[in-house]
């Protein structure tokens, strides 16, 4: 008599938080906060010191203009990837350095990581559940284009 063996892999749970961003590798790349952010670039030679000193400022500075707490910060900046791209340029009111890609969870930000605070503010948003992100909803009065202002007037060699 055959007897059928049925073999029944048990499911993992795993325990989900924020979902996770793709992680490519690109010519090079860092992971920051404990592994919690994912940084790459298909330049190589990018600087996973100044990579994290640009996220750690924006963080302090986001923090300190009470958007949110650190942890609260660092929950909803928790599986994002960034994709550092040297001399990406969008014309939309001006020149923009940087974009928030909501679906791929990933923010592109060029070399000189001087939009990284403006796109982790989208991503803030996101995660509050903030309708129409992109359009800037009350930024003026919420001080976020004052912090973006400021953020961007310093330079990080990311590459
Ligand atoms: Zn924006």
């Amino acid at each position: 008599m055959k007897r059928a063996v049925l073999c029944l892999l048990p499911l993992l749970a795993v325990a989900c938080g924020a979902e996770f961003a793709p992680r490519p590798l690109g010519a090079s790349h860092c992971e920051l906060n404990g592994g919690a952010v994912w940084a790459y670039s298909d330049s190589p030679g990018l600087n996973c010191e100044a990579m994290a000193g640009a996220l750690e400022a924006a963080i302090t500075r986001l923090e300190a203009a009470g958007v949110g707490s650190r942890a609260e910060l660092e929950e909803a900046f928790t599986g994002i990837a960034i994709q550092v791209k040297p001399g990406i340029r969008f014309d939309m009111d001006g020149p923009v350095t940087g974009f928030y890609d909501g679906d791929k969870r990933t923010v592109i930000v060029t070399s000189d990581g001087s939009g990284l605070l403006h796109e982790l503010l989208h991503c803030w948003e996101n995660s509050q559940g903030v309708d129409g992100s992109g359009k800037h909803p009350q930024w003026q009065e919420k001080g976020y284009v004052t912090l973006d202002v400021l953020f961007g007037q310093k330079s990080w060699p990311l590459l």
